[in-house]
């Protein structure tokens, strides 16, 4: 059996729906891209939403439009995707990072105001596997600093808190429609926010910083330009892509509810080789469902390499979220040192950690086939060389 940790569903829909874009011959500046906009406005409760090229770019932009520069600094999460701190970093201000929290795999929240200074302008945080940080904390630490929050959520489509989708609790929040995500479009992103302040800064940033963009032009030429600005549009193509996803989402996220429950009840029959690694026993949140997050225990714990291998040598796709902590990567690393000591769960996660497939190409006979590889990895222990 094969078993991916991941797999676009792409159906007939999705390929009627791109052919029809790209007869029509309007690729970019069309319907598709303001109806995917409404119906991410519809499925998350935003006020406001804008299609990006990706969500490093949505990120990206973001803090370009509040002038963050060299000599600023943003708070951010150790453990997440580099392009989290890559967005705070390609605007010339320094990431400082802070360690995960063990409960919840989320930026450690006791830690942030130690790492608060004159230069601090914002927070960054993500939430990690889709579950939601506790974002009235930040915010209260937030308020009291006069710091901007930006949510990377980029696997944390369908989280809410409160029963308020997660993206609404910042000034922004930035989703993902890589391939491997909750929902894709190709490549692209989502920006979501309730400030129509943001909104009009970033749509304009978003396309050189000009003015009127093709379709609201009377006439070609009659536009200005009044910010530096990027180009990162999503296209007609992707967003077509896109649309025909978001009416499957709920769907997908069913299937990956089902998957994720009866995994975890089976692994956790396995409680001497693993760890649940997300603590998810609050009835305030929903999580994505994006994988199944175990940390090996013990002796385990050393042959995590091995054991990925061993189960790939089954057919059965892992992934590991993430395997370095940012600050850890050669770039950061170089650049800004690194203490192992200041990201003690951070590197648990990265090093100890393997997440497993739920998502919606899996079915039971395919869960339980992973149970049983799983299993085999206690019997198979002394033959797993580390
Ligand atoms: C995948 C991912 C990103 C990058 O998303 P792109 O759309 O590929 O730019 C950023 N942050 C997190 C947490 C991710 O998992």
């Amino acid at each position: 059996m094969q078993i991916p940790f991941a797999k676009p569903i792409i159906g007939k829909k999705e390929i009627i729906s791109v052919n029809k874009v790209l007869l029509s011959g309007i690729l970019i500046h069309g319907q598709e891209t303001v109806d995917l906009e409404e119906n991410f406005k519809k499925l998350t409760g935003a006020k406001y939403a804008l299609t990006v090229s990706s969500c490093t770019a949505g990120m990206h932009l973001y803090f370009f439009s509040i002038n963050l520069k060299k000599g600023d600094e943003v708070i951010v999460s150790s453990q997440s995707h580099v392009a989290t701190a890559h967005a705070i970093e390609l605007t010339g201000a320094k990431p400082i990072f802070v360690d995960s929290d063990p409960y919840t795999g989320n930026i450690d929240l006791k830690k942030i105001e130690k790492k608060i200074t004159k230069k601090t302008k914002a927070i960054s945080i993500v939430h990690y596997l889709g579950v939601p940080v506790d974002m009235y904390a930040l915010k209260k630490i937030a308020k009291k600093f006069n710091l901007k929050i930006l949510e990377d959520c980029a696997i944390a489509l369908g989280s809410t808190l409160n029963s308020k989708h997660v993206g609404l609790f910042g000034d922004v929040g930035v989703f993902s429609f890589h391939p491997v995500k909750l929902m894709t479009s190709g490549e692209g992103g989502m920006i979501i926010t309730n400030s129509k302040k943001i909104y009009d800064k970033l749509k304009y940033i978003r396309s050189f910083g000009v003015n009127k963009n093709f379709s609201a032009r009377k006439l070609p030429g009659l536009y200005d330009c009044n910010f530096l600005g990027f180009n990162y549009r999503m296209s007609e193509v992707h967003a077509a892509i896109g649309n025909i996803q978001v009416k499957k989402l709920k769907n997908f996220i069913s299937i990956r509810k089902r998957n994720y429950e009866f995994l975890e009840s089976k692994v956790k029959k396995l409680n001497n080789i693993f760890d649940i690694a997300i603590n998810r026993n609050n009835k305030k949140i929903n999580i994505s469902y994006y994988c199944l997050h175990v940390i090996l225990k013990n002796k385990y714990a050393k042959k995590r390499h091995s054991i990925v291998a061993f189960l790939n040598k089954f057919g059965i796709g892992t992934s590991i979220y993430y395997p370095h902590p940012i600050p850890r990567l050669n770039y950061y690393k170089k650049k800004y040192g690194y203490n192992k000591n200041d990201f003690k769960f951070s590197e648990v996660l990265s090093d100890h950690s393997i997440s497993l497939p739920i998502g919606p190409h899996i079915n039971k006979t395919h869960l339980n086939y992973i149970y049983k590889c799983l299993k085999k990895v206690e019997k198979n222990y002394g033959k797993i060389k580390k």
